[in-house]
């Protein structure tokens, strides 16, 4: 792949939408408008062409084969690990767990760390704009070991209230689970300097970096972070696969969580001894070709460069902030100083919902509704948000379609102000 290619001279902006078959449909007639990343990202040719090619010419069950194919297909599988493990900068390939994506990544540690090391009293904090994902599991851990969650207020903007968390960090402080980046306001959180103070109390973090890796380059190391997890679908991969990244320390002393086949040394009726890991975590048949298009979604957005994404998606952003701020009536939810590619808004007069389904007769698909994080929702006093949220092959156009589909939305409801 040339990347240089991808970037038009005349904008330096990515002109790679040709990659992904899907932008080409039309929705009602219309041209398809993507603004539903968040969610999950589209996919890319080579994406679809690797799992395709995988079930084509290479399957076969990894790790027990003695066979040509099932080698080729362990190999194809590791080589994988290796690629995420290069991909999040972490130190060991073995420091890399495959999951069915950041939910179960997210349990997994909740459970097997969760279990083992918390006792009644213990504090787990949380932010206030963390998704279910990240709250639920805690919980239900929480009910099993006695530990209580505390929660980082956030500001009107949607910035984590640092001065706050810096109180509620203390000797009871076992765990901090944050998201990288926030789904409901695009919020960047200063990772590197929560997980500072956390060591400073003895304190391990948990990152939910689902929103982030698409957007910014992730480094675990540089973050300091004890565990990192992400989905492959919102990073341009399939479904069905995500990773967690834990510290070797940490990972190795963790007990599994599931059991099964391929986690284990040895199994008699008396007492089953443990693989190492990562194989400790990986109990069954895992989601083989969905490693494999996960590692052609990483080659995907490294050949374009991740700092390159991250430019055009912030200059994307940019043009749509100031685009949306000049609609009358409209108000934007979640406007931290750091932000990535996501625009949640309300719009006086229309609920989320009915515009979500005017914009779709326009072709335009946003997400409407709480967006699994129905904290942050309760903060602003609103039952939802729609939220437009970018990846790399969004350009001005979608931003103009969206405008001119909220004007017509206002026009329905007789809300139409004019555009300034
Ligand atoms: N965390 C955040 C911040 C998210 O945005 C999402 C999905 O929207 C998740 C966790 C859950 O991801 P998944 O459903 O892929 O497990």
């Amino acid at each position: 792949m040339n990347a240089p290619g991808y970037f038009s001279p005349a904008t330096g902006h990515l002109q790679q939408a040709a990659d992904f078959p899907i932008l080409a449909r039309k929705i009602r007639g219309k041209r398809l408008v993507y603004l539903d990343n968040g969610a999950t990202t589209q996919k890319p040719t080579s994406v679809i062409d690797a799992e395709r090619d995988f079930y084509r010419d290479a399957n076969a069950n990894i790790h027990r084969g003695v066979h040509s194919l099932s080698q080729h297909a362990t190999d194809l599988y590791e080589a994988g690990r290796e690629r995420v493990r290069s991909f999040l900068n972490a130190g060991r390939s073995e420091e890399i767990v495959f999951t069915r994506g950041t939910t179960e990544a997210i349990n997994l540690v909740a459970v097997s760390w969760g279990r083992t090391q918390l006792k009644p009293g213990d504090e787990i904090i949380l932010s206030g704009m963390e998704h279910h994902s990240n709250i639920v599991p805690w919980q239900l851990i929480g009910e099993q070991t006695g530990a209580v969650l505390r929660v980082v207020p956030i500001s009107d903007r949607g910035e984590l209230d640092m001065e706050a968390y810096g109180k509620l960090l203390g000797p009871r402080t076992r765990l901090v689970a944050v998201a990288h980046v926030s789904n409901a306001l695009g919020t960047v959180n200063p990772i590197a300097e929560i997980v500072r103070q956390a060591h400073a109390a003895g304190a391990k973090v948990l990152v939910d970096g689902a929103q982030a890796v698409a957007h910014q380059a992730v480094d675990v190391q540089a973050l300091g972070c004890d565990f990192y997890v992400f989905s492959g679908h919102k990073l341009y991969g399939p479904t069905g696969i995500g990773a967690l990244y834990a510290r070797y320390e940490l990972l190795s002393a963790m007990p599994p969580w599931q059991g099964g086949g391929d986690m284990i040394r040895t199994v008699s009726f008396e007492r089953t001894t443990y693989a190492d890991i990562p194989q400790r975590f990986e109990a069954g048949t895992p989601n083989i070709a969905g490693v494999i298009g996960l590692a052609a979604a990483i080659d995907y957005v490294q050949g374009l460069g991740m700092d390159r994404i991250a430019a055009h998606e912030q200059a994307i952003l940019a043009y749509g902030t100031d685009a949306l701020a000049r609609l009358p009536g409209l108000r934007l939810i979640g406007t931290a100083h750091d932000k990535a590619g996501i625009l949640s808004f309300v719009v006086e007069g229309i609920h989320p919902h009915d515009l979500g389904t005017i914009l779709d007769t326009e072709g335009i698909a946003i997400r409407a509704g709480h967006h699994c994080a129905m904290p942050v929702m309760t903060r602003y006093g609103i039952p939802g948000t729609a939220r437009a949220s970018l990846a790399l092959y969004n350009d001005e156009r979608d931003i103009d379609a969206l405008v001119a589909g909220i004007l017509k939305a206002q026009t329905m409801f007789g809300k139409g102000g004019k555009h300034e």
